[in-house]
């Protein structure tokens, strides 16, 4: 089954509303199996919103409009249904009713406008909205089937559920669209897909077809697969295969398969070799202790950061000597292993990272450009000291400067470098 998705609402089309129903609904359909094609932002209009509705019924199985069944002027969608599908509209009484009754529980008494959400094109099932007055409906047209829900996520939820349950689900008999998001860090979006492309470019065409999406996220890719299966075991068995040939050509550079973050994978690491850690952070001003720290638990292996963002507290909390920093500089591979060491003796941590560099959009000369970072991790094992070149903005570098962090960790701890 394919479907469309239209939103309607002239707000949708400002800079100022994004619309995230047509996501909600993506992600409900496509786990019953169900393909969306294609996505539509429409005005209040009753002309343009009937165009694109006629387009839908031509191409979809299933039409899905959120928006514009409110008791106003501006709200058309009933009104257009109900000309494309060349049904008249009715009033329904019993609408009304549950209208009504929802203001007096309020105490208040239902405006007449109300009245239009209890208009009905006809031969249409109504489907009950628990958060609000607009109720959903649910119409079939030849092939295709129609589905309307209100505009505001909270009431278009539960009826979603509702449908997706009781009507949709039952026709693809446990089928669907199964997903694996595989990440990976410390590689360029081009060098992965050369890589990865070859082998995910073959799986469309299996029985079991796998589409792969890449996304370039900061600094890290992810290939999010979807296998179309007619169960969960069979998706399962598709999806490991596939995982499987791409470990062959993306390697150590895959740091998750199963959902969990960089932070998540190093604490896992950390906590099964029953290590603690702490870091010196200069750039990064606390990020990466953040980012360590947003996974539950991880008290277990953080035992202290320091912000040393000036070179006095470098000097005087780390025991870096000033000459070291006078001779190379702040933002240089000396300092940054200094700074590893310096905070692995006085927390006496297993691990100490060290982070410096120049986050911009100042800063920068010809030999260290704004995004020169230097890492540094010193373990009970090794010592690895790397410098960076990022690019972006003053956030995007401090990002990624905790990202390189935690994943120069994750390969020594691995044994990967
Ligand atoms: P009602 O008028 O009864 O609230 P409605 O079906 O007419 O319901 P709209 O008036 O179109 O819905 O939208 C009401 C509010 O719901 C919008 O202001 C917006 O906040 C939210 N909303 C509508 N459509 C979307 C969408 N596609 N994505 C996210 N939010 C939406």
């Amino acid at each position: 089954m394919n479907a469309c998705i239209v939103a309607v609402g002239s707000e949708l089309l400002t800079p100022f509303r994004v619309d995230t129903n047509s996501l909600i609904i993506t992600e409900r359909l496509n786990t019953i199996g169900v393909d969306v094609r294609l996505k539509t932002v429409v005005g209040d209009d009753v002309d343009e919103l009937a165009r694109v509705l006629t387009s839908a019924l031509g191409n979809a199985d299933l039409v899905v409009c959120t928006g514009g069944l409110g008791p106003t002027e501006d709200d058309i969608t009933r009104d257009a249904v109900a000309r494309v599908l060349e049904r008249p509209l009715e009033l329904h009484e019993t609408i009304v009713d549950s209208i009504r009754s929802r203001f007096a529980k309020r105490g208040l008494t239902m405006p007449e406008i109300n009245r239009r959400q209890a208009m009905v094109p006809r031969g249409a099932a109504v489907l009950e909205n628990v958060n609000g007055t607009a109720p959903g409906l649910w119409l079939e047209h030849g092939r295709t089937r129609v589905l309307l829900l209100p505009g505001p996520p909270r009431e278009m939820t539960p009826i979603l559920e509702a449908v997706v349950r009781d009507r949709l689900a039952p026709a693809t008999a446990g089928a669907g669209l199964f997903r694996r998001v595989l990440r990976i860090a410390g590689r360029a979006e081009s060098d992965i897909d050369s890589r990865a492309q070859p082998v995910y470019g073959q799986w469309t065409s299996r029985p079991i077809p796998i589409s792969t999406t890449i996304l370039a996220v900061l600094g890290q890719i992810e290939l999010h697969l979807t296998a179309a299966a007619p169960n969960r075991a069979v998706a399962d068995e598709a999806l490991d295969a596939a995982m499987a040939e791409l470990q062959e050509v993306l390697g150590s550079s895959i740091y998750s398969t199963d959902g969990r973050q960089l932070e998540a994978v190093v604490g896992d690491l950390l906590r099964g070799a029953g290590w603690t850690i702490a870091a010196a952070e200069s750039c990064t001003g606390g990020l990466l202790t953040s980012r360590l720290t947003d996974v539950p638990g991880s008290s277990d292996y953080v035992a202290a950061s320091v912000v040393c963002y000036s070179n006095a507290t470098k000097v005087d909390w780390l025991n870096i000597p000033e000459a070291l920093i006078a001779e190379h500089g702040a933002v240089s591979e000396p300092v940054g292993r200094a700074m590893a060491e310096g905070i692995r003796a006085r927390a006496g941590t297993n691990v100490g990272l060290g982070v410096t560099g120049i986050a911009g959009p100042g800063g920068g000369t010809p030999e260290k450009p704004v995004g020169t970072v230097v890492v540094a991790v010193v373990t009970d094992r090794d010592t690895r000291v790397r410098t960076f070149q990022f690019f972006g903005s003053r956030e995007q570098v401090k990002y990624q400067s905790a990202q390189a962090a935690m994943n120069m960790l994750r390969l020594m701890m691995t044994g990967r470098i």
